[in-house]
């Protein structure tokens, strides 16, 4: 597989505002935020999407939305709200081929998405 950007800010190759890291999950700020606060959490193993998780690497999302709820918590957002969704491919707006779980919070979430 090529490696993707998020291979390379996990290699910290190239900058990120990282506001989140265990041994597992690396958490940083989204470079185009879709809202006042827009975080990524990523695993630090590559994979490409929510298609190829599976017993093996399960373990991984649990982790990423463990991370979110702290975060959220953190950052003051857990009461009022938030959302954690993940695309896959390209009906689903995927455009980084190494799983990621997008956060978003500070502001009302509308429904259905675009
Ligand atoms: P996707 O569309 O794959 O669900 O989301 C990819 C996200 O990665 C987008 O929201 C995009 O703004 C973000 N992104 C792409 N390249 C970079 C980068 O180099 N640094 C950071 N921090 N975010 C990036």
């Amino acid at each position: 597989m090529e490696p993707t950007i998020f291979d390379l800010i996990l290699q910290k190759e190239i900058p990120a505002d990282i506001v989140y890291e265990d041994a597992h999950v690396l958490g940083f700020k989204d470079v185009n935020p879709q809202a006042p606060i827009h975080v990524l959490f990523i695993p630090k193993v590559r994979i490409a999407t929510h298609n190829d998780l599976d017993a093996d690497n399960i373990d991984y999302l649990s982790r990423m939305h463990l991370a979110a709820k702290e975060y959220a918590a953190e950052v003051g957002v857990a009461d009022e709200g938030y959302r954690v969704v993940m695309n896959c491919n390209g009906h689903g707006g995927q455009t980084v081929y190494h799983i990621h779980l997008h956060f978003l919070a500070g502001r009302q979430m509308l429904w259905p998405p675009g």
